[in-house]
């Protein structure tokens, strides 16, 4: 199947005969094939035929092509590593050893054997990408919009105004009471402008806010 071009991480079901087969099964006799994709939503934390173990958390890893994604699945407070380098060898082991689900749109890395569970994202633009992500994987519901470091992605932490008062610009100052910090960088959040504006970008594509 994959010298024809489907990774094995698109493929939802495998029957041999009518019979479901794993993917490790050889035909013994001719027979009749049947390969069916993965019908989202996909619980990557429940067992299935082909996937007989699966993840005990959400978690994801983009690639180089897919980084704005990426980005965007932090902003919607989902543990999302971003490998901007790195070979197809490392990127697939990074996922396997921290089980993490490949976002890529490079189908050569997928026939990685090493990498389980992947979406091979067929969406052009980043917000068109995050929704076709949030939707094959169910995840609607389970967003925390604005709770992770962008650049670090480790959680944020609540911090009281007058701790910070010193790094914060005169308007930020003034306009501005909830404030987050990055534990690892000690950058400084708050929800301006820029926020409310993808909180409806995000919205409009139904994916709901939480948080
Ligand atoms: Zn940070």
């Amino acid at each position: 199947m994959e010298s024809c071009g489907i990774p094995h991480t698109e493929i939802g079901y495998l029957g041999m005969d009518g019979k479901a087969v794993g993917f490790s099964h050889i035909p013994r006799s001719p027979g009749r094939l049947t390969v069916r994709g993965i019908s989202p939503p996909f619980d990557v934390e429940r067992p299935s035929f082909l996937r007989p173990e699966p993840l005990s958390a959400l978690r994801f890893i983009a690639d180089a092509n897919v980084i704005r994604l990426g980005r965007l699945m932090l902003i919607l407070g989902f543990d999302t590593a971003l490998c901007r380098r790195g070979s197809d060898g490392d990127i697939a082991r990074q996922a396997q050893t921290r089980g993490r689900i490949m976002l890529t749109r490079d189908t050569a890395l997928l026939k990685r054997k090493m990498i389980t569970f992947a979406r091979r994202v067929r969406a052009d633009l980043p917000y068109d990408q995050v929704s076709e992500v949030v939707h094959f994987f169910g995840l609607e519901q389970r967003t925390a919009f604005f709770s992770r470091c962008t650049a670090c992605n480790v959680l944020l932490e609540p911090r009281a105004k007058d701790e910070i008062l010193h790094l914060l610009e005169p308007k930020t100052r003034l306009y501005f009471h909830r404030f987050f910090q990055c534990p690892e960088c000690g950058r400084i959040f708050w929800r301006g402008s820029h926020v409310e504006n993808m909180r409806e970008k995000f919205s409009a594509l139904g994916i709901s806010i939480n948080g």
